[in-house]
């Protein structure tokens, strides 16, 4: 079941409007529902208090003590009376006057209470009591102490119990007030931050529509809120990404449509030349058969790129350790396209003790052919191509070296892109899709190979790999 749909301003609202109802009815339980009982059992922890500091006095015989207990009266605002046991007031201090009831134990009926703590029948006792006439209300209590000599006495404590009706009342007012102007608070505050947060994503939402329908000219902009800025730039990179895909895609559109008809043209010339003009020359036919057959294998070539990128085939590839002599790959390869190239001189330079390497050897001969091929695409004039190896401990790397126009700098990092073709080559008659080096790009990282190309324009460029040696 889906969940329902709501608005970012009615969450942030529902969200704010709770927690500021949370805290209205705490302040409402704490300062009316439960006022009374919070107030009587503070009451009661403070005469506990002071009764346990004047028990602590006596039992510690302290040296004056008659000031120290008019100071713990003056400051916990109660009054006090210490009898012995027979009865007879010991010390008695009174700062409440008539709201005073231990004065007069009798009237209060707590004298029975007292004589049982007195007797030792009970050791202490804890009560409100209440005065009829002028109704009032006092919290007492009395508690058995004996002293240093062994004398023992009882400390009865008086502490006044104000009524709390009309502060109740005070802060009910109070509190309507606050609830309503706190209410009001949450709301404007959850609308306005709503509001805030809605709008770039509202924004962003309403360009990406834009993006969706191929405009990819939008530019993102996120609030200055973090997590509405990140999706802005994910969506300002994905535009860009698009953009570039789509700029490609017609690029290699143009190309491939270009380089399709340069070698159907040239088999359908050659083919009508046979059937009208060669007749029965049989050199001139077979030299005419063989530029079909050549540019033929150039579409197959392109064709089988194609429908190698468009199935990612490369990704489900697997790669194989064999050991294998990179020395006589190479001169193999360069025999092949000398052959095919009379033309251009391509040579090997570079000698190594010990050739064998370890790596997949079908996807290793791949990339020479894409190097080397490239290499002869495009040297230029003095088509001269060269492949150099180098030898180290562990490694042997083995670069392509061509003298034609290079790559500016701007291209260099491009060229391993999938349909990337450089401008400047394109204007010569060149075969390509622009998948060869994103082919061999997939190839040696999938084998965790280093590789790279590096240039000076004008003076050609340089294509190479590294291969582990076999471990002996
Ligand atoms: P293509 O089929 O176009 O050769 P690649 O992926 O092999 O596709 O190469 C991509 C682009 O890199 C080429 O179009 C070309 O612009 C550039 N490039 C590749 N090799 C060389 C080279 N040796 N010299 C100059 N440019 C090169």
């Amino acid at each position: 079941m889906s969940k329902p749909k709501t608005t970012i301003t009615w969450r942030i609202s529902a969200t704010l409007l709770c927690y500021t109802l949370f805290t209205v009815l705490l302040l409402w339980a704490f300062q009316i529902m439960f006022l009374n009982k919070y107030y009587n059992i503070m009451q009661k922890t403070s005469i506990e208090n002071a009764g346990g500091k004047i028990i602590a006095s006596i039992a510690r015989g302290s040296d004056d003590f008659e000031s120290e207990l008019e100071q713990i009266c003056f400051s916990h605002g109660m009054c006090c009376l210490i009898l012995d046991e027979n009865e007879q007031e010991l010390y008695s201090i009174d700062m409440m006057g008539r709201n005073c009831m231990i004065h007069s134990p009798a009237k209060y009926s707590m004298s029975g209470q007292l004589l049982k703590v007195l007797s030792g029948e009970e050791q202490e006792y804890v009560a409100r009591l209440r005065d009829k006439h002028f109704k009032t209300e006092a919290l007492v209590y009395a508690h058995a102490v004996t002293n240093q000599n062994g004398e023992r006495m009882v400390v009865v404590l008086n502490a006044a119990l104000e009524p709390l009706g009309s502060t109740s009342e005070i802060l009910k007012s109070q509190l309507k007030i606050i609830s309503a102007v706190l209410v009001i608070c949450a709301l404007l505050i959850s609308n306005f931050a709503a509001k805030k947060l809605s709008q770039p994503i509202r924004k962003i939402t309403e360009k990406a529509k834009r993006l969706a329908k191929g405009d990819y000219t939008a530019d993102y902009d996120g609030g200055g809120i973090m997590e509405t800025d990140e999706l802005a730039e994910t969506l300002n990179f994905s535009a860009q990404g698009l953009s570039k895909v789509e700029e490609l895609r017609r690029e290699l559109v143009a190309n491939v449509s270009h380089d399709l008809k340069t070698p159907l043209t040239m088999i359908k010339a050659y083919a009508e030349m046979i059937r009208d003009l060669t007749g029965d020359d049989k050199v001139k036919r077979d030299e005419q058969l063989e530029v079909i057959v050549s540019e033929a294998d150039r579409l197959t070539a392109l064709v089988s790129d194609l429908i190698r990128i468009s199935r990612d085939e490369d990704s489900e590839r697997i790669f194989r350790s064999e050991s294998f002599d990179i020395a006589e790959m190479i001169s193999d390869i360069c025999k092949r396209f000398a052959s095919t190239n009379p033309d251009y001189k391509i040579t090997v330079t570079g000698e190594c003790k010990n050739a064998v390497v370890t790596a997949d050897r079908e996807s290793i001969a791949q990339v020479l052919y894409n190097f080397i091929s490239n290499a002869i695409n495009y040297t230029g004039e003095n088509k001269s191509v060269s492949v150099l190896l180098e030898e180290t401990d562990s490694e042997i790397k083995v670069s392509v070296k061509d003298s034609g126009k290079g790559i500016s700098d701007e291209e260099l990092p491009l060229i391993w892109e999938r349909y990337y073709r450089s401008r400047n080559t394109h204007q010569r008659p060149v075969a390509g899709s622009g998948l060869g080096l994103s082919i061999v790009r997939g190839l040696l990282t999938k084998q965790n190979l280093r590789f790279g190309a590096s240039s000076e324009q004008g003076a050609g460029s340089c294509f190479w790999f590294c291969l582990p040696k076999k471990t002996q």
